[in-house]
């Protein structure tokens, strides 16, 4: 379904590669950001010039409509977010603000300018805190133990009520972890591809981190945002999860990493304990994505040793440019 999509939270991780992909799709793309549009030129490089950007606050849900009424979208994709779980801790009710009710304000603005938009939220494993059962599915009771976990179940259920009250196409897609090299470096995966890089290169020496056996589904950023747009191109709008369904210790996230620059990991990472992150947050989050793999024909594509490696390289090729700029 080409025309007119429009993306909150484009400067982020998601939201350039959707942008991305929805270009290469034949539509047009806008998005909604919080600050002037001039303070994205450097987050979305080339892209910026592709897309149109419009000021919006997500919790004014007039100036959703008004932001709607200008770029009229057959879609819209919900992104925006505070995203690095931890910080939810810090940030407790403008997490649950921006995450909860501005699912809320959207799904309202939408309902009063054209309510055949098709929405999409950007749901979340975190959802399932502390998981009733391996590998989740969409039917695992959701039990969050953030902040951030607790913010995104309101908007995962304020999403599916307002799909049965008013009739909406509006989807969550429940996406496990996923990584990309525009990943910031507060994430694990990218702090490791970037100490994997700086050390290969002789920058750094040491890479220390907490526990080495927690375990994630991790999965490619390009892969996930494929299955958010496929999910508002079938017939029927519903809830998937988005995960590889393979979970992978840090150990083997760094082995990978520092096998990409062909280094022993074992010589650079140390582990402490002062570091780990504990109960409230600590779990072995894996998603079965078979509903997503039946209903939308969705398969990741990119394996934990090649995301790494993409990573690794493009924080080498970053360091370098940095390096060469300098001197
Ligand atoms: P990023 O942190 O890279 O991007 C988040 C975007 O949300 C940024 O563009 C940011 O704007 C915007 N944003 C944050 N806070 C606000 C706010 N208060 N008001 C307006 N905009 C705000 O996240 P990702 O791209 O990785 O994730 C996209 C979505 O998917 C998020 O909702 C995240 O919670 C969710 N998600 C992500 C997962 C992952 O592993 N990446 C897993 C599951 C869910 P600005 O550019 O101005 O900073």
């Amino acid at each position: 379904m080409a025309g007119r999509a429009l993306i909150t939270g484009v400067g982020g991780q998601d939201g350039a590669l959707l942008a991305r992909l929805l270009l290469d799709q034949g539509y047009e793309v806008a998005g909604i950001v919080r600050r002037e549009p001039a303070a994205y030129a450097e987050s979305l490089g080339e892209l910026r010039a592709a897309i149109e950007l419009v000021e919006a606050d997500l919790l004014d849900r007039d100036s959703l409509v008004a932001a709607l009424r200008a770029t009229r979208p057959v879609e819209v994709y919900n992104l925006a977010a505070p995203s690095f779980v931890p910080r939810s801790w810090d940030e407790p009710i403008l997490t649950a603000e921006f995450a909860a009710v501005g699912a809320t304000s959207m799904l309202e603005a939408i309902r009063e300018v054209d309510p055949s938009i098709r929405f999409y939220q950007a749901s979340s494993s975190e959802i399932f805190g502390e998981p009733r059962e391996t590998p989740q599915t969409e039917e695992t009771a959701p039990s969050p133990l953030t902040p951030y976990g607790v913010a995104k179940t309101y908007a995962h259920f304020i999403t599916s009520s307002y799909r049965r009250r008013y009739g909406m196409f509006a989807c969550c897609g429940i996406l496990y972890n996923h990584e990309s090299p525009l990943r910031p470096v507060d994430f694990l995966p990218r702090k490791v591809a970037r100490a994997a890089a700086a050390i290969s290169l002789g920058l750094e020496r040491e890479l220390v981190l907490g526990d080495l056996s927690a375990r994630r589904d991790w999965g490619y950023a390009g892969d996930y945002v494929r299955a958010m747009w496929l999910m508002l191109q079938h017939d029927e709008p519903g809830d998937y999860i988005v995960a590889t369904g393979e979970s992978h210790s840090v150990e083997e996230l760094v082995a990978c990493a520092f096998d990409a620059v062909s280094l022993d990991w074992r010589d650079h990472v140390r582990s402490d304990p002062a570091l780990y992150r504990g109960s409230a947050e600590l779990h072995d989050l894996v998603g079965d994505a078979s509903k997503a793999r039946r209903v939308l024909g969705w398969a990741p594509e990119v394996r934990l040793d090649e995301l790494m490696r993409m990573m690794v390289e493009a924080d080498r090729a970053r360091l370098q440019d940095a390096e060469n700029a300098a001197s």
